[in-house]
């Protein structure tokens, strides 16, 4: 399974509708200081809801809705809208039909060739709203994060690898970086079984 397409719509510098391509295997995104590259990356974050853990970069959820005043400091007109979709090649079927049909909560999911995760943050006069949406199906974001984690994409992984977070794992001691090589083999999730269960 790989990133087939990004959209992203009104999302930080993307006031227009933007499709973004990947390749298969290897794509590099190049582009002036503050042409908007790192954005790319936290409209992942953002859509796939592993914003907390992986270090997005606003302060506010609603700092991620285009906005033309944004270096001025203006304030945004009352009611706005940012959604960004993560379109997913699914050909391999890293998640099977009937994953998917579980997470969506229905079975028109489509044949899941592509598996399409999409969020919109919408901000009100006085409040903001998120959604998620699986395959077109309104959900939840654990239904979104139960699904990912099935096939090996979690919040705490590093399947999105952080400005600063090579320089960390080489800085820091033999045992937290042994700790960090357990949790990308997948080995800690099993660790930490084992050690509820001796609870128990
Ligand atoms: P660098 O090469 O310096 O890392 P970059 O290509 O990664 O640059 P980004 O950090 O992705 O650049 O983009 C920063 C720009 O995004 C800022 O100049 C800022 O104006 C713009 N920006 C961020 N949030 C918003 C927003 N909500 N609305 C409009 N523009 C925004
Ligand atoms: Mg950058």
């Amino acid at each position: 399974m790989h990133i087939k397409a990004l959209v992203l719509d009104n999302f930080k510098s993307f006031g227009r509708k933007t499709r973004i391509p990947f390749y298969e295997d290897f794509t590099v995104i190049t582009g002036p200081n503050g042409s908007g590259k790192s954005n790319i990356i936290d409209a992942v974050l953002f859509a796939l809801g592993l914003a907390r853990t992986r270090g997005i970069r606003a302060e506010k959820l609603t700092d991620l809705i285009y906005n033309p005043g944004y270096d001025d400091g203006e304030r945004p007109a009352s009611t706005r809208e940012a959604e960004v979709e993560v379109i997913l090649d699914n050909a391999d079927r890293t998640l099977e039909r009937s994953q998917v049909a579980t997470a969506a909560g229905s079975d028109d999911v489509g044949d899941c060739d592509e598996i399409r995760i999409r969020r919109r943050v919408k901000q009100t006069e006085d409040n903001y709203y998120s959604y998620y949406y699986l395959n077109g199906r309104s959900v939840n974001l654990t239904d979104i994060k139960d699904l990912l984690a099935q096939a090996g994409v979690t919040p705490e992984g590093y399947n999105v690898v952080m400005q600063g977070d090579v320089t960390e794992i080489i800085n820091t001691t033999p045992h937290s970086r042994r700790e960090i090589i357990d949790e990308i083999a997948g080995v800690a999730e099993f660790d930490a079984k084992k050690e509820d269960a001796f609870e128990e």
